[in-house]
Order: C-alpha cells, then structure tokens, then sequence
C-alpha cells in the first residue's frame, strides 16, 4: 500500500466573518479533511478551512483557502510528511 502524503500549514482565519455569498456576519470556519488526486498523486489536506453560513446554508471555499491549496499542492515535496493510511473501496452493488 502507499503510504499518503500530509500537509499541514494552512493559515488561521478570524473567527467571525462576513459571508462571501449573502454578505451577513457570522459565517463560521469549519475544519475539513479533503483528498487530491489518487495513486502516488493522492494527497491529503487536513485542516481546510470550510466557511459555512448560517443564514443563506452555503458552504464554500474562500479565494485565499484555494490559492493556499494550490500552492501546497505545488510545494508538497517539501512541505509533506508522510504516513500510512488505510484505504478502503466502497463496494460497488
Ligand atoms: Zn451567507
């Protein structure tokens, strides 16, 4: 098995926010776990930082989350530690 890829680093976000879709305050950071790529490109994220809205229910990524994605991405020979992970497929009916 492969061992996965994690990086770790993305920045803090302050704690209360304008939301980016209805423009009210208060949309919350949620900390989110998300996969890139698979094989030897796959790649975990830890932490993402997810906003999500109380008042309109969107959730979404900010501009400056998906910049930092791409550019850990770029940079995750440096920036990864690596760590065994257990894969399992779901299986198809
Ligand atoms: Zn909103």
């Amino acid at each position: 098995m492969a061992p996965a890829i994690k990086v770790s680093g993305l920045q803090r976000l302050g704690k209360k926010m304008i939301c980016d879709v209805c423009g009210r305050e208060g949309a919350r950071i949620r900390r989110v776990t998300r996969t890139y790529g698979k094989g030897k490109d796959f790649l975990v994220i830890e932490k993402v930082p997810v906003v999500s809205c109380p008042h309109c229910g969107e959730s979404y990524l900010t501009a400056e989350t998906l910049h930092e994605i791409e550019r850990l991405k770029l940079h995750r020979k440096r920036l990864a530690v690596e760590r065994a992970v257990e894969v399992v497929g779901f299986a198809s009916y």
